[in-house]
């Protein structure tokens, strides 16, 4: 988050400016949860986003993005070396490479262990039960890993939170999908219209009713975001100097600017893990817009690879959803989610 003079009632603010400037603008023709931009990564082994092409082509239609909002803050996110092998690694390819060589590897290994304690007289027996018992543990590790990347990734998406509290303000979220089809892997950079207005008042609301309900909203919380923790590298005496409280610091740090600004106190990098759980103290709309922003990155990637389901019931309430592509909206995703 950008603090609190920066936070979410300036996000609004600026939001609501947009949208008035932008009223009779191109804009007006994009609709929630329309894609305005898929940019593919220049190979799949080497994920990197021609972001100055990204940038051209969204002014081509009608969003006028500043480097500081879209360049800088994406390559901060998305250039390092890590990021780049994690996300090589965590692709849907590599799990699609790796699948038939785990099922050889379990085959080999369920083999060999019921040959040692089974005597068997008819092999075809043996290989067709260890077959089986494969694909039913090559699937099941198939499936967790699968499910596991339709949640919050604190290694792509957590780090692209940054770059949406920028584009929002251009009414644009950012996210990474990757698939496989047809044998051939696809990673896409993402840019979908988002208007977040009506999330943010929707959420801002919900909260409002909980919290006439004691703290168990908090407690929910914490209990399901309490894993999502941010480690970052920050001077010792940088931070001797922020405040006691969580709530007012950026989330992400731009790694770029301890550079620029060299501090006189040459002091040794610590590394310190930042919750990403709202604070108590924080106001409603405050909370909503930190919430909004946390999983916002997520809920793109599943609604441009169309992994979101929701309950049924939410399909015949259209009114609250505000997201005419998917069943399920950023706000009530959330709730679904965390608040439920
Ligand atoms: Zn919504």
């Amino acid at each position: 988050m950008e603090g609190r003079d920066a936070g979410p009632a300036v996000e609004e603010t600026e939001v609501d400016a947009a949208l008035r400037a932008d009223k009779a603008g191109p804009r007006s023709q994009w609709a929630n949860g329309q894609c305005v931009l898929a940019m593919p990564s220049r190979s799949v082994l080497n994920p990197r986003f021609d972001l100055s092409q990204c940038r051209a082509s969204l002014e081509n239609e009608g969003f006028q993005v500043p480097v500081c909002d879209l360049e800088a803050p994406l390559g901060t996110a998305l250039d390092a070396p890590s990021v780049r092998r994690y996300l090589v690694l965590n692709s849907s390819l590599f799990y699609f490479i790796m699948t038939p060589v785990m099922y050889m590897v379990l085959w080999c290994a369920v083999f060999s262990t019921l040959h040692l304690y089974i005597t068997v007289s008819d092999y075809w027996v043996l290989c067709l039960s260890v077959s089986l018992v494969s694909i039913f543990l090559t699937t099941a590790v198939i499936f967790v890993l699968q499910h596991k990347k339709k949640e919050l990734n604190v290694n792509v998406d957590v780090r692209l939170i940054q770059v949406n509290e920028r584009t929002v303000k251009h009414k644009l979220l950012v996210a990474v999908a990757d698939w496989v089809q047809n044998c051939r892997g696809h990673m896409q950079l993402y840019f979908v219209y988002w208007d977040m207005s009506h999330c943010l008042t929707a959420l801002t609301d919900t909260l409002e009713e909980r919290s006439f309900v004691g703290n168990e909203t908090q407690c929910k919380l914490e209990r399901k975001m309490s894993h999502l923790v941010l480690v970052t590298e920050v001077g010792a005496a940088e931070l001797e100097d922020e405040p006691a409280s969580d709530e007012r610091r950026p989330l992400l740090r731009r790694e770029g600017a301890r550079d620029d600004a060299p501090s006189s106190r040459d002091d040794a990098r610590v590394t310190a893990n930042r919750s990403l759980v709202p604070g108590e103290s924080l106001l409603p709309q405050d909370k909503a817009f930190r919430l909004l922003m946390t999983y916002s990155s997520a809920y793109v990637k599943l609604l441009v690879t169309e992994r979101l389901s929701g309950p049924s019931h939410y399909r015949l309430r259209p009114g609250r959803n505000h997201c005419a592509a998917a069943p399920l909206c950023l706000c009530q995703y959330i709730t679904n989610k965390i608040l439920r």
